[in-house]
Formats: structure tokens, sequence, C-alpha cells
């Protein structure tokens, strides 16, 4: 049995709650929709456990949250339908996908490595007293394993997860009670790419145009097959190979203790956490040069 986790938003908590989310800790705190398993977007290792604790595909991006509109401008490319949107529906369960701005490389996991991002904000005074303490985004997946019910009370989480979070900050039960409609604003055309709290209806009504579904998973940008592709190297990709088949010319990804200098190590100490954290960052260095090569872990 795990310990119990679930603490009263008062002050002094929100406080702790903000500290642990400062320095890399996992909190849960509920939103409108459902109980979100939050990180500070900016460290690379909380993301990791994120994926970890949810036993989640890496390939899967997460969602950002925020608590004011106007720190949107600074995080993602924002234009005036951006902002408009985000004016009249947030805070609400609406996910706007934007393009990424270049300057951020360290919320690479977060994204999956594409070359969008996710973010909203929620409508749930926990969540937002939570954010603006912190500082930073969160990035909220629902806190339940991957492919299971997503949480709606905090005893959900901590039956859960409740071994996996520093802190559950308790809300009551969310109000909506399934994820967030997500709409993609990187191309002229806005699409839903998830049907969730916010019906297409709204959205046509506001903006005046017709809003498309876009239901096939296959096309979805974060499908696996498309990730890949993303990251394709411009030369070949060898997995798996051993120390020793490393060419000279070869760009060498390692993982673990190895005798040969490896041109980057995902993790000396062998922790898989650390080198999911680092994983993007290291096939994007490698794309724009050498074959990459993964040690045999
Ligand atoms: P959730 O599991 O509710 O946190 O929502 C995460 C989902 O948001 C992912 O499974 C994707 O479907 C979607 N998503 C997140 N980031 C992106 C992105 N950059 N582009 C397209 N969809 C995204
Ligand atoms: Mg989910």
């Amino acid at each position: 049995m795990s310990i119990n986790n679930v603490y009263q938003p008062t002050a002094e908590n929100l406080a702790r709650a903000a500290e642990a989310i400062k320095s890399g800790k996992l909190v849960s705190f509920p939103t409108d929709t459902v109980y979100g398993l939050g990180a500070n977007v900016y460290n690379a290792q909380a993301v990791a456990n994120i994926f970890k604790a949810k036993e989640r595909p890496l390939f899967d991006p997460l969602i950002s949250h925020i608590a004011e509109i106007d720190f949107l401008p600074e995080y993602v490319e924002t234009d005036s339908r951006v902002m408009d949107l985000a004016r009249h529906f947030w805070p609400g369960p609406l996910t706007f996908v934007l393009k990424r701005k270049d300057n951020n490389p360290s919320i690479d996991l977060a994204c999956a490595g594409l070359g969008s991002l996710a973010v909203r904000m929620p409508n749930h005074p926990v969540a937002l007293a939570l954010i603006k303490q912190s500082g930073v985004p969160i990035v909220a997946p629902s806190a339940n394993k991957f492919k299971t019910v997503s949480p709606t009370t905090a005893q959900h989480v901590q039956d859960s997860l409740g071994d996996k979070v520093d802190m559950i900050l308790e809300g009551g039960a969310c109000k909506i009670g399934v994820e967030t409609t997500i709409i993609d604003l990187t191309g002229k055309q806005v699409t839903i790419l998830r049907a969730g709290g916010l019906a297409r209806e709204d959205l046509e009504d506001f903006l005046g145009e017709k809003v498309l579904i876009n239901d096939t998973s296959s096309s979805r940008p974060t499908a696996p097959g498309q990730l890949l592709k993303h990251y394709a190297p411009k030369l070949p990709l060898r997995i798996n190979v051993e120390e020793k088949d490393v060419k000279e010319d070869e760009f060498f990804i390692a993982f673990g203790t190895t005798k040969r200098q490896a041109n980057i190590n995902l993790s000396k100490k062998g922790d898989l956490c650390e080198a999911a954290a680092n994983l993007f960052a290291a096939f994007v260095r490698s794309r724009s040069q050498f074959v990459c090569c993964f040690k045999r872990g």
C-alpha cells in the first residue's frame, strides 16, 4: 500500500506543490476535464518521469498548461486568430496545437520532438494557482496509466499512481470528465485533432467558418510513423550495434558505460528515464551529422 499523498489545496500545500514542480517532481492536480499528472516542461528528466509513470510511449506528445494568455506569445508562435480564440475559450477544455518557437529545445521531449506544441489553460482554480506559483508551463497528461480510464477524483489518482507522485492536490470531482478538444492551428484551416469537452459548433460559431474533423488517427501528426519520418536522419540509422562495430565516421549514441568514446551518451549510469530525457536532443544533433548507432544497453 502506498502512503496517502492527497493534500488539501491550502496556501501552504500549494506553495509546497509549486516548489515540487520547480524542482522536477511530479504533482497531480485537478483540472476542469480530468486530474493531470504534472511536471515542469523545462525539466526533461521530470517529463521523462511522466512517460515512465504512465507507461506512455515517448512518441505521444504532452499538453502544456499555462495560467496567463499573455504568456502564450512568449512560448509559441501566435497570431490574432490564436489570441482571439484564447481570449474567448480560455480557461476551458480547448487545446491549441501551434508552431513551436525554436528557442526552447528543452521541451523536445514534451513535444515528442515535433515542430508543434499543444497548449491550453485549464478552468480550475487549483490548477491555475499551481501553474502561476510554479512560474513554468506544466505538462500534464491525465494521471492514469496509459490506455486506462482517466481519473476524475483525487482518490482515482491515489489508487493508480499514488506511489509515483510527490503530491496529489484535492480539488473535488472534475466537472467535465472527458479530455479537451484539440485543434490544429498551425495552418490556415482549423482542424479538430481530437473531439472533447468543447463542441465543434461552438468553434464554428465563433470563427464563422467550417472546422474540419481529422478522425483518421493514421494521419495525425503524432502518429509514430510520422514521428519516425520526422526524425529520419540524413544518413542510415543503425540500432543496437556493438561498440566494436562503430565506424570512424559514424555518430555514436551510447547508453551505459562504453569503452569507446561516444558522441553522445544518453545515460552513463544506464538510467532509462535519463536516456529518454536526452533522446530527442540526441536525435536532433545527430540528424544533421552522421549515422546514429545505439549500443545495446
Ligand atoms: P492528453 O493525453 O489528454 O494529455 O493529450 C495528449 C494528446 O494531445 C496527444 O495524444 C496528441 O493527440 C495531442 N497532442 C499533443 N501535442 C501535440 C502536437 N504537437 N501535435 C498534435 N497533437 C498533439
Ligand atoms: Mg490521456
